[in-house]
Protein backbone atom coordinates (compact mmCIF):
# COMPACT_ATOMS: atom_id res chain seq x y z
CA UNK A 1 0.00 0.00 0.00
CA UNK A 2 0.96 3.60 -0.75
CA UNK A 3 2.03 5.82 1.57
CA UNK A 4 0.14 9.48 1.01
CA UNK A 5 0.95 12.92 2.21
CA UNK A 6 -1.91 15.53 1.64
CA UNK A 7 -1.32 19.56 1.59
CA UNK A 8 -5.59 20.09 3.30
CA UNK A 9 -4.97 23.71 3.32
CA UNK A 10 -8.27 25.25 3.79
CA UNK A 11 -11.11 23.28 5.73
CA UNK A 12 -13.75 24.52 2.54
CA UNK A 13 -11.68 21.98 0.19
CA UNK A 14 -14.19 19.50 2.34
CA UNK A 15 -17.37 20.89 0.53
CA UNK A 16 -15.34 22.43 -2.50
CA UNK A 17 -13.86 20.52 -6.15
CA UNK A 18 -11.28 21.72 -7.06
CA UNK A 19 -7.92 20.31 -8.38
CA UNK A 20 -6.65 19.29 -5.35
CA UNK A 21 -9.99 17.63 -4.31
CA UNK A 22 -10.03 15.90 -7.67
CA UNK A 23 -6.86 14.67 -7.45
CA UNK A 24 -7.62 13.69 -3.63
CA UNK A 25 -10.60 11.97 -4.97
CA UNK A 26 -9.27 10.21 -7.75
CA UNK A 27 -6.38 8.79 -5.39
CA UNK A 28 -9.35 7.00 -3.47
CA UNK A 29 -10.72 5.76 -6.97
CA UNK A 30 -7.23 4.72 -7.86
CA UNK A 31 -5.60 2.73 -4.50
CA UNK A 32 -6.43 -0.48 -3.56
CA UNK A 33 -8.89 -0.68 -0.92
CA UNK A 34 -7.34 -0.42 2.38
CA UNK A 35 -8.42 -2.46 5.39
CA UNK A 36 -8.18 1.25 7.60
CA UNK A 37 -6.63 4.54 7.16
CA UNK A 38 -3.90 5.60 9.89
CA UNK A 39 -3.88 9.55 9.54
CA UNK A 40 -1.40 12.02 11.10
CA UNK A 41 -3.24 15.30 11.04
CA UNK A 42 -1.49 18.69 11.57
CA UNK A 43 -4.64 19.49 14.05
CA UNK A 44 -3.60 17.42 16.85
CA UNK A 45 -0.91 18.51 17.81
CA UNK A 46 -0.51 17.73 21.87
CA UNK A 47 1.91 17.01 24.27
CA UNK A 48 1.85 13.10 23.77
CA UNK A 49 1.83 10.31 21.81
CA UNK A 50 -1.45 9.08 21.07
CA UNK A 51 -3.46 6.67 18.94
CA UNK A 52 -7.81 6.84 18.63
CA UNK A 53 -8.65 3.78 20.41
CA UNK A 54 -12.47 4.48 20.20
CA UNK A 55 -14.62 2.10 18.40
CA UNK A 56 -16.91 5.09 16.99
CA UNK A 57 -14.95 8.89 16.61
CA UNK A 58 -16.59 11.74 16.57
CA UNK A 59 -16.59 14.07 14.07
CA UNK A 60 -14.30 17.56 15.36
CA UNK A 61 -14.80 20.92 13.81
CA UNK A 62 -11.76 22.42 15.29
CA UNK A 63 -11.90 26.31 13.57
CA UNK A 64 -14.09 29.39 13.48
CA UNK A 65 -15.68 31.62 11.62
CA UNK A 66 -16.20 29.20 8.92
CA UNK A 67 -20.20 28.60 7.40
CA UNK A 68 -22.35 26.60 8.91
CA UNK A 69 -22.38 24.22 6.39
CA UNK A 70 -18.84 23.55 7.43
CA UNK A 71 -19.48 22.68 10.95
CA UNK A 72 -22.99 20.20 9.58
CA UNK A 73 -20.55 18.07 8.02
CA UNK A 74 -19.94 15.03 9.32
CA UNK A 75 -17.57 11.83 9.33
CA UNK A 76 -19.52 8.89 10.33
CA UNK A 77 -16.22 6.28 9.61
CA UNK A 78 -15.36 4.06 12.41
CA UNK A 79 -12.69 3.77 14.42
CA UNK A 80 -10.37 0.69 14.84
CA UNK A 81 -9.54 -0.59 18.11
CA UNK A 82 -7.47 -3.21 17.25
CA UNK A 83 -5.36 -1.34 14.79
CA UNK A 84 -5.00 1.08 17.81
CA UNK A 85 -3.05 -1.48 19.28
CA UNK A 86 -1.21 -2.42 16.67
CA UNK A 87 0.18 1.23 16.40
CA UNK A 88 1.40 0.96 19.67
CA UNK A 89 3.24 -2.26 19.50
CA UNK A 90 5.20 -1.35 16.51
CA UNK A 91 6.29 1.68 17.92
CA UNK A 92 8.30 0.01 20.72
CA UNK A 93 10.15 1.38 22.38
CA UNK A 94 8.24 4.62 22.36
CA UNK A 95 5.36 4.85 24.19
CA UNK A 96 1.71 5.47 22.67
CA UNK A 97 -1.31 5.78 24.15
CA UNK A 98 -4.78 4.93 23.66
CA UNK A 99 -7.10 7.64 23.20
CA UNK A 100 -10.91 6.80 24.29
CA UNK A 101 -12.83 9.48 24.42
CA UNK A 102 -10.95 12.74 24.15
CA UNK A 103 -10.45 13.21 20.36
CA UNK A 104 -11.60 11.45 17.01
CA UNK A 105 -11.74 12.71 13.10
CA UNK A 106 -10.88 16.29 12.96
CA UNK A 107 -10.60 18.43 9.83
CA UNK A 108 -7.27 17.90 8.90
CA UNK A 109 -8.42 14.33 8.57
CA UNK A 110 -12.17 14.50 7.23
CA UNK A 111 -11.36 17.13 4.37
CA UNK A 112 -9.66 15.00 2.95
CA UNK A 113 -11.39 11.71 3.18
CA UNK A 114 -14.38 12.68 2.35
CA UNK A 115 -13.23 13.45 -0.98
CA UNK A 116 -11.31 9.95 -1.06
CA UNK A 117 -13.88 7.85 0.44
CA UNK A 118 -17.30 9.76 0.62
CA UNK A 119 -19.40 7.01 1.99
CA UNK A 120 -17.36 7.03 5.03
CA UNK A 121 -16.78 3.21 4.96
CA UNK A 122 -12.92 2.46 5.69
CA UNK A 123 -12.20 2.81 9.61
CA UNK A 124 -9.91 5.76 10.44
CA UNK A 125 -7.42 5.87 13.41
CA UNK A 126 -5.47 9.20 14.19
CA UNK A 127 -2.14 9.19 15.78
CA UNK A 128 -1.06 12.60 17.25
CA UNK A 129 2.09 14.81 16.68
CA UNK A 130 4.14 14.89 19.63
CA UNK A 131 4.61 18.55 20.23
CA UNK A 132 7.61 17.87 22.83
CA UNK A 133 9.48 15.88 20.85
CA UNK A 134 12.54 16.66 18.28
CA UNK A 135 12.15 16.45 14.95
CA UNK A 136 13.86 13.25 14.14
CA UNK A 137 11.93 11.26 16.66
CA UNK A 138 9.07 12.64 13.90
CA UNK A 139 10.88 10.36 11.32
CA UNK A 140 12.08 7.19 13.07
CA UNK A 141 8.52 6.49 14.66
CA UNK A 142 7.21 6.78 11.17
CA UNK A 143 9.57 3.86 9.71
CA UNK A 144 8.40 1.46 12.69
CA UNK A 145 5.28 1.57 11.37
CA UNK A 146 6.10 0.83 8.07
CA UNK A 147 4.72 -2.99 8.47
CA UNK A 148 1.13 -1.82 8.41
CA UNK A 149 1.73 -0.71 5.08
CA UNK A 150 2.41 -4.75 3.90
CA UNK A 151 -1.37 -5.57 6.14
CA UNK A 152 -3.57 -3.18 3.86
CA UNK A 153 -3.12 0.13 6.33
CA UNK A 154 -3.19 3.35 4.09
CA UNK A 155 -0.72 5.81 6.06
CA UNK A 156 -2.04 9.52 5.45
CA UNK A 157 -0.02 12.70 6.58
CA UNK A 158 -1.89 15.49 6.45
CA UNK A 159 -0.60 19.04 6.59
CA UNK A 160 1.12 21.59 4.25
CA UNK A 161 4.54 22.10 3.40
CA UNK A 162 4.41 25.37 3.52
CA UNK A 163 1.49 27.31 5.79
CA UNK A 164 2.00 30.54 7.22
CA UNK A 165 -1.25 32.33 7.99
CA UNK A 166 -0.06 35.18 9.29
CA UNK A 167 0.92 35.95 5.56
CA UNK A 168 -1.84 34.96 3.77
CA UNK A 169 -2.56 37.21 0.87
CA UNK A 170 -6.54 36.67 0.03
CA UNK A 171 -6.07 38.71 -3.39
CA UNK A 172 -3.96 35.54 -4.53
CA UNK A 173 -5.86 32.90 -4.38
CA UNK A 174 -3.39 30.86 -6.71
CA UNK A 175 -0.38 32.75 -6.61
CA UNK A 176 2.32 31.94 -4.22
CA UNK A 177 4.51 34.40 -2.88
CA UNK A 178 8.67 33.98 -4.39
CA UNK A 179 9.69 32.57 -0.70
CA UNK A 180 6.94 30.13 -0.27
CA UNK A 181 7.70 28.65 -4.04
CA UNK A 182 11.01 28.46 -3.57
CA UNK A 183 10.89 26.01 -0.86
CA UNK A 184 8.45 23.81 -2.33
CA UNK A 185 10.08 23.14 -4.69
CA UNK A 186 13.25 22.74 -2.38
CA UNK A 187 10.91 20.36 -0.43
CA UNK A 188 10.09 18.29 -4.01
CA UNK A 189 13.79 18.24 -5.58
CA UNK A 190 14.85 16.27 -2.03
CA UNK A 191 11.64 14.35 -0.89
CA UNK A 192 11.04 12.92 -4.80
CA UNK A 193 15.69 11.75 -4.41
CA UNK A 194 16.31 11.71 -1.18
CA UNK A 195 13.28 11.58 1.19
CA UNK A 196 15.76 10.26 3.88
CA UNK A 197 17.20 13.76 3.62
CA UNK A 198 13.83 15.48 4.47
CA UNK A 199 15.54 17.18 8.04
CA UNK A 200 17.90 18.86 5.63
CA UNK A 201 14.87 21.20 4.96
CA UNK A 202 15.17 23.33 8.10
CA UNK A 203 18.42 24.72 7.24
CA UNK A 204 16.50 25.96 4.16
CA UNK A 205 16.71 29.95 4.24
CA UNK A 206 13.07 29.99 3.73
CA UNK A 207 11.87 27.63 6.39
CA UNK A 208 11.70 30.10 8.41
CA UNK A 209 8.61 31.77 7.11
CA UNK A 210 7.53 28.83 4.92
CA UNK A 211 7.23 26.73 9.07
CA UNK A 212 6.85 29.44 11.29
CA UNK A 213 5.22 26.44 13.53
CA UNK A 214 5.79 22.67 13.30
CA UNK A 215 1.97 21.34 13.03
CA UNK A 216 1.49 21.27 9.67
CA UNK A 217 5.46 20.37 8.36
CA UNK A 218 5.22 17.18 11.14
CA UNK A 219 3.16 15.29 8.90
CA UNK A 220 5.85 15.26 5.99
CA UNK A 221 8.45 13.64 8.26
CA UNK A 222 6.38 10.67 8.61
CA UNK A 223 5.72 10.33 5.10
CA UNK A 224 9.47 10.71 4.54
CA UNK A 225 10.50 8.71 7.37
CA UNK A 226 8.21 5.76 5.64
CA UNK A 227 10.06 6.20 2.07
CA UNK A 228 12.87 4.58 2.98
CA UNK A 229 12.77 1.01 1.31
CA UNK A 230 9.37 2.14 -0.17
CA UNK A 231 10.70 4.45 -3.20
CA UNK A 232 10.91 8.27 -2.91
CA UNK A 233 8.42 10.55 -2.99
CA UNK A 234 6.20 11.38 -6.49
CA UNK A 235 4.25 14.70 -6.22
CA UNK A 236 0.95 14.07 -7.70
CA UNK A 237 -0.86 17.38 -7.44
CA UNK A 238 1.18 20.87 -6.72
CA UNK A 239 0.20 24.66 -6.45
CA UNK A 240 -0.05 27.55 -3.91
CA UNK A 241 -2.91 29.17 -2.64
CA UNK A 242 -3.30 32.46 -1.17
CA UNK A 243 0.52 33.36 -1.35
CA UNK A 244 1.75 31.05 1.84
CA UNK A 245 -0.25 27.74 1.73
CA UNK A 246 1.53 24.77 -0.29
CA UNK A 247 -0.79 22.69 -1.88
CA UNK A 248 1.74 20.10 -3.16
CA UNK A 249 0.70 16.28 -2.12
CA UNK A 250 3.18 13.36 -3.05
CA UNK A 251 2.67 9.84 -2.81
CA UNK A 252 5.37 7.20 -1.88
CA UNK A 253 4.93 3.48 -3.54
CA UNK A 254 3.05 1.41 -6.42
CA UNK A 255 -0.18 4.01 -7.06
CA UNK A 256 -2.23 1.41 -9.52
ZN1 LIG B 1 -4.63 22.63 8.49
Amino acid sequence: MPTLFIGHGSPMNALETNAYTEAWKAMGETLPRPRAVLVISAHWFIGSTVVTAMPDPRTIHDFYGFPQALFDVQYPAPGDPHLAEEVAELAKPDWVGGDKDQWGIDHGTWSVLTHMYPNADVPVVQLSLNSLKPLDYHVKLAARLADLRNQGVLILASGNVVHNLRLLDWNRPDGAFDWAQRFDEAAEELLTNNPGDVLKLVEHPDYPRAVPSPDHFLPLLYTAGLAAGNGPLKAFVKGTTFGSISMTSYSSGPVV
